[in-house]
């Protein structure tokens, strides 16, 4: 199967290449030329696995004995053969995306990443005589879920850069703390948006490119500009739509609304191509936090980020330039043309409008709001004192955002999916604080992360997740602080 970069059709490349290339060359996304067919009622009746399974064949189809890598990748890892189980909570259906082995749904796709990549270093003939070193920004989670991934893969190196001061404590602990050979990260003294700039412009430096050439090694991204890790995100929302299915809420063919936390895009993306595969998605509700640029876009389709990028409580989603956009903007407007044009004029200027009718497709289709820490705390709140169920941060401004929807559209009475991001371990002190706020007992989080995670699992009865518990013991192996400027020699020597 053919994909081409979203800003030149003349830049084509099968899919393992495109996997193995990351960013197309000309700084633009790797996207498929057609949309492969796919049988959705078929797919409807597959366990995950299989599911899984028949999504990534239909996307790559020259990776042969997909059923074995999705088993391989997924079922000794997750602590459910469900991979992604859904739960009902008050008016809305929870998608729990945190059940693999680092907590967040990054996990979905970086678990198989490896796989699709070895397969594809395989196929396309580059396993003998090369490597590839994986670079890779991180608001927080990606990082620790490719170290996770990639530790110890033959052939592969990978190396994160996570904005200094910029994740949560306890994101920073899983990722400084990963054993495995072939992995290196570094803080940036800067924010998201520095780390994954650095990151892009290292992929277009040409004699960077060479200089690493002459030592066998090409690089590659774990971030969603990958199609790689894209792709394998499609699967929950097939999975979220069975679910409903088989609990009566809907029948066939009935649409479903699916509410995701937002950063750069990739989720949420995924869910709109669940929707031109032919899953009946109805509404895709962007649900941003304070750094609140994608919902000033799907309101004005005006794109700016002149702005400062705030540090809120949902960090993963502290990110200004949202990199998947560009893949929406050239599926809505199937011109590369218009595309490049758009993404020249972010770059130049740190703006673009998107024409009338452009924007009237992104209305069809999305609707998006914003949540405060305050609002997302008082979410976080509501919900365990009214259902007993906790929300990550993240997930908290999902349901805020689907709340706020569902008062400003009434006669829309289709049911609503709000993804769950990630485990609420991983946010303890937000968490603790914000849902005994409104008890009896409000909790006063203690300064020491490890104690926390204790404090939540006394507060809620749920136990702290094995592979959290276990970083207590690891010493911290990844100290480097870097500026932006020194990321191309951080790469050279462990190249
Ligand atoms: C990465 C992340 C997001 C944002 O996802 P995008 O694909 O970047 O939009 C939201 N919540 C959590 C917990 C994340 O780790």
């Amino acid at each position: 199967m053919i994909y081409h970069s979203t800003r030149d059709h003349s830049c084509r490349l099968s899919g393992p290449e495109a996997i193995l290339q990351g960013l197309a060359p000309d700084g633009g996304l790797m996207i498929f030329e057609t949309l492969p067919a796919f049988d959705v009622k078929e797919a409807l009746k597959l366990d995950p696995i299989r599911l899984q399974a028949a999504l990534l064949s239909a996307f790559f189809p020259e990776i042969p004995e997909m059923e074995a890598l999705v088993s391989k990748a997924y079922l000794p890892k997750f602590d459910t053969p469900e991979i992604t189980p859904t739960v009902p909570v008050g008016p809305f259906t929870v998608l729990e995306l945190f059940h693999g082995p680092t907590y967040a749904f990054k996990d979905i796709a970086l678990c198989i990443l490896p796989y699709l990549m070895r397969e594809s270093l395989r196929l396309t003939g580059k396993d003998a005589s090369s490597r590839l070193h994986i670079l890779t920004a991180t608001s927080g989670d990606t990082g620790k879920a490719a170290m996770a991934g990639f530790a110890n893969v033959p052939g592969i190196l990978l190396t994160v850069f996570y904005p200094h001061g910029g994740v949560a404590p306890m994101q920073r602990l899983q990722m400084v703390t990963q054993q495995g050979e072939n992995l290196s990260a570094s803080a940036i003294i800067g924010d998201f948006d520095d780390a994954q700039s650095g990151v892009k412009k290292l992929f277009m430096d040409q004699r960077f490119g060479e200089k690493l050439g002459e030592r066998g090694i090409h690089l590659s991204s774990a971030n969603s500009i990958n199609i790689g890790r894209l792709i394998p995100q499609i699967m929950y929302y097939f999975k979220a739509y069975q679910d409903l299915l088989s609990r009566g809420h809907i029948h066939m063919g009935d649409e479903v609304n699916f509410c995701v936390p937002t950063g750069n895009f990739g989720d949420i993306l995924a869910g709109y191509l669940a929707k031109l595969l032919g899953l009946p998605v109805g509404r895709l509700l962007v649900a941003s936090n304070q750094n609140n640029v994608l919902t000033d876009f799907f309101h004005t389709g005006i794109y700016d980020r002149r702005r400062e990028l705030v540090k809120t409580t949902s960090p993963s989603m502290d990110i200004l330039i949202s990199s998947n956009l560009e893949r929406l903007l050239y599926l809505l407007s199937e011109s590369c043309g218009e595309t490049a044009a758009y993404m020249k004029q972010l770059q130049e200027e740190g703006f673009y409008r998107v024409s009338d009718q452009l924007k009237e497709k992104l209305d069809e289709s999305f609707w998006s709001g914003f949540t405060t820490d305050e609002e997302a705390a008082s979410a976080i709140g509501e919900v365990y004192q009214s259902h007993q169920y906790l929300l990550d941060p993240h997930t908290a401004a999902g349901w805020h955002a689907a709340k706020v929807y569902q008062k400003e559209h009434p006669e829309d009475a289709r049911p609503m999916v709000v993804l769950s991001t990630a485990s609420v371990f991983k946010f303890p002190k937000v968490v603790l604080e914000a849902a005994s706020a409104k008890t009896a007992d409000p909790v006063t989080a203690s300064s020491d992360p490890f104690e926390q995670l204790d404090q939540l699992s006394a507060f809620s009865s749920l136990s702290v997740p094995a592979n959290l518990a276990l970083i207590r013991s690891l010493p911290e192996l990844h100290p480097a602080v870097i500026e932006p400027s020194e990321m191309k020699a951080f790469v050279m020597e462990r190249s």
